[in-house]
């Protein structure tokens, strides 16, 4: 009886802390959530998101991708599923995302670009 999550390459997941996190979306402020698996053909499994107050960093939303949750649910059942995925993505937000860190290499401020006006109107 398996209650572990399980990423559709095969990877068995046992603990939030096993994913890898991947803040590249710096603009967006989004983390990618990763497999373990250096070769997963889905490698992106889900994000979390967050806002800057001031300059701390503060959660916003996490989710992971349909594939990744509909394997999960095809497995142990969608309910089961839904705890134990909701369950890594709490871990995530809550242990495993350094969020001074995140804080500290988010520019704060994003001095919104002011986009020059492509338009000239009289
Ligand atoms: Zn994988």
């Amino acid at each position: 009886m398996s209650e572990k999550v399980q990423c559709p390459c095969g990877r068995i997941i046992e603990n939030a802390s096993e994913y890898k996190l991947l803040y590249l979306k710096k603009e967006l402020s989004e983390i990618d959530v990763l497999c373990p698996n250096d070769t997963c053909y889905l490698r992106e499994l889900g994000y979390v998101k967050f806002d800057m107050k001031g300059d701390e960093a503060k959660f916003r939303e996490a989710s992971f991708y349909p594939p990744f949750v509909t394997w999960n649910a095809g497995r142990v059942g969608s309910e089961r599923a839904e705890k134990l995925l909701k369950a890594h993505l709490r871990q995530i937000a809550l242990k495993e995302i350094d969020w001074k860190m995140i804080a500290k290499v988010t520019p704060t401020a994003p001095a919104a670009p002011t986009t020059p006006t492509a338009s000239e109107t009289e």
